[in-house]
């Protein structure tokens, strides 16, 4: 059974660094585990990114038109941009039996967390405000007006930190990351997401083979 992992973050937190990474070692997996939720957006492309890959970049017609025909399992307002994650997405990684990575933001976990409450929440927070804005600056994307907007954001979104299942301080990336890695494994050995394994073996443990 897939599950879902929702990762969200104040902006320049660092989540999609590692996002990246952890869609970077699954596709070097044989059997891959993990799926990224490509998320419709009407904000432009940034250099680099393609459509279909990063997100689905629509116009705000097409959006509203997704949004209207119910085909969006949670939307918000983001920076001025709409952004939502499509059902299409959440059935097609359950049809592939992956786990499914949603890099989105505290509005749109709210949204998800009464509609999957089996989905498991991460929230990341940066070590302090000040390596925040140091991450932001040195990202170099951004204007000193849209780094302040994003700066006043995270201090009213890392007060929700209570409502995530587990909080990640990404201070040592190397060490974040292991962090992460380690919560997606213990997520999968849940007792109740194994029973279908288990049932396997008890099964041999009711019928004895004799040797
Ligand atoms: P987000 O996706 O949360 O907005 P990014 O992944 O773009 O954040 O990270 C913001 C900046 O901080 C990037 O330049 C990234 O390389 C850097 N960064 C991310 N994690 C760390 C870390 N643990 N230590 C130092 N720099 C980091
Ligand atoms: P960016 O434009 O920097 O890629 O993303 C801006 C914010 O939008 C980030 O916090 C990101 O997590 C969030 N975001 C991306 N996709 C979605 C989505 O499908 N739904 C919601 N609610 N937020 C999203």
């Amino acid at each position: 059974m897939s599950i879902v992992f929702i990762i969200s973050a104040p902006s320049g937190s660092g989540k999609s660094t590692l996002v990246e990474r952890l869609m970077f070692e699954d596709r070097r997996r044989e059997e891959r585990r993990l799926q990224f939720s490509v998320s419709a957006t009407t904000r432009p492309p940034r250099d680099g990114e393609r459509d279909g890959e990063h997100y689905s970049f629509l116009s705000r017609d097409e959006f509203l038109r997704l949004r209207d025909n119910d085909e969006l399992l949670e939307w918000a307002e983001v920076f001025g941009n709409f952004y939502g994650t499509t059902r299409e997405v959440l059935r097609k990684a359950e049809q592939a039996d992956r786990d499914l990575i949603l890099d989105i933001d505290v509005q749109g976990a709210a949204q998800l967390r009464e509609k999957l409450p089996h989905a498991v929440t991460i929230f990341i927070l940066p070590p302090s405000r000040q390596v925040l804005e140091s991450r932001l600056r040195n990202r170099s994307s951004d204007s000193d007006e849209v780094i302040e907007r994003r700066l006043s954001e995270a201090a009213r979104e890392v007060v929700d930190y209570e409502q995530y299942d587990y909080v990640l301080i990404n201070d040592q990336l190397e060490d974040s990351f292991e962090r992460l890695r380690g919560i997606l494994l213990a997520e999968r050995c849940r007792t109740n997401r194994i029973k279908e394994s288990v049932q396997n073996i008890l099964e041999g443990f009711r019928t004895p083979t004799t040797p």
